[in-house]
């Protein structure tokens, strides 16, 4: 079950804030495309699904009447096949610049009230997330450029929504890869935005370089098949000052590594998630001009990436066994492990916490997020339910 507290939110200023008439503002509550986060952080709004010329997950920060957004990240698009994006997106531009796609999960950092907060993709403010991000980032960049919102990807196995152990990245990691203004969401350079991560001390993706567009489709395949290797996932191609917006392109590992892990679930996975990685595949394969050997190589990749975790799931089933995302978190403030509860709960999510674990100055838990749907399916057909 969702959780919807009651909006309390002045809509003549909102509104006349965003530009927008007050009737759109109502109308945004009303269809509950604005949203308001709960205990402290209930003058922090949310808008989900459509709101207009917001990216999703955009939040609005009330100050007592004055207002601030936070906008979205921006969806990124994908290259199907390298060579005819490139040249369809970024044929005006003398070069691009190459970084490195990190497989995490997005959060956004700002100072709220003296602390550092941050908000996942669709604009909660995970309470997980912002303990740890106090490791990894100091406030006197954010009180240095108030008018600043840093986004990042939160990389390694201890976190409750992409664990990946290809960084030897013990527990967990923040890698900046954007900064925008408030407001406006205006992005910093390239240049800009990994000289400020520099000076502050901060961890950021790793630029492979700056590529010229006639070499870039060359440089970026050997990234690739260098980056597969590894397990690593990709690669997001961006213009130096931000103007255009940035492409992604990803490793054939990485594409069969999340189908492997959407599989072991698969009842509860949608459906355009696994149909659009073998897509990708078709088209990764043709661009490269296989050899036959490399085919049959892809060939069996992708196919033990689908049936094997099925199988796994099927088998753990059958003998009773229960089937779960397994993982740990890391805490330094016990309460914290409660408020995090809470908070999948509140998503809806189906959790069973362990008992906290004292490791240094820290705890340790492992979480359990039971997938009743792939459970429940699975148990039906070995009952003898067919697939209608
Ligand atoms: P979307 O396609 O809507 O952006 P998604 O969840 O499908 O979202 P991904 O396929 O993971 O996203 O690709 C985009 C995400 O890649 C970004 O949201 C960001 O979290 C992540 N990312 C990792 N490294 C970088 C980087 N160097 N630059 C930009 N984004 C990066
Ligand atoms: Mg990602």
């Amino acid at each position: 079950m969702k959780y919807y507290p009651e909006i309390k939110i002045d809509i003549e200023k909102v509104a006349e804030f965003l530009e927008l008439p007050p009737s759109r503002i109502a109308d945004l509550i009303e269809k509950r495309n604005l949203q308001q986060n709960w205990d402290e952080y209930d003058n922090i709004y949310r808008f989900e699904g459509h709101a207009p010329h917001l990216e999703d997950g955009t939040v609005l920060i009330d100050n007592h009447g004055s207002f601030e957004l936070v906008r979205g990240f921006p969806k990124i698009k994908r290259a199907m096949l390298l060579e005819p994006a490139l040249k369809n997106r970024f044929s005006e531009l003398e070069s691009v610049a190459v970084e490195e796609k990190m497989n995490g999960y997005n959060v956004r950092v700002v100072d709220y009230k003296g602390k550092l907060i941050a908000f996942t993709r669709s604009g909660h403010v995970c309470p997980y997330s912002t303990e740890r991000v106090q490791n990894f980032l100091k406030r006197d960049f954010f009180k240095d450029n108030t008018d600043i919102v840093v986004y990042g990807e939160m990389v390694g196995p201890e976190n409750p929504y992409v664990q990946k152990y290809v960084y030897d990245i013990e527990s967990l990691d923040f890698f900046v890869f954007d900064m925008r203004y408030k407001n406006t969401g205006e992005a910093l350079s390239v240049s800009r935005r990994r000289e400020l991560v520099k000076e502050y001390g901060f961890n950021q993706t790793k630029l492979f370089g700056e590529f010229g567009i006639s070499e870039a489709t060359e440089k970026i395949t050997q990234i690739i098949k260098e980056l597969g290797k590894k397990g690593h996932e990709g690669v997001i191609i961006k213009d130096p000052e931000m103007v255009l917006q940035p492409i992604k392109y990803t490793c054939s590992e990485s594409n069969c590594s999340d189908l492997h892990h959407a599989f072991k679930f698969y009842n509860e996975t949608g459906r355009d998630y696994l149909f659009s990685r073998v897509v990708r595949e078709g088209f990764q394969s043709y661009e490269w001009a296989e050899s036959e050997d490399d085919f049959q190589k892809r060939c069996l990749r992708l196919g033990e990436s689908i049936l094997r975790p099925m199988k796994e799931t099927i088998a753990q089933v059958q003998t009773g066994e229960r089937i779960s995302d397994d993982f740990h978190i890391r805490v330094r403030d016990k309460k914290v492990i409660y408020k995090f509860k809470s908070y999948l709960e509140r998503l809806g999510l189906d959790v069973i916490f362990g008992l906290p674990e004292k490791k240094g100055n820290e705890y340790v838990i492992s979480v359990r997020k039971i997938n009743k749907s792939t459970n429940d399916k699975t148990l039906a057909i070995l009952e003898g339910q067919l697939w209608s």
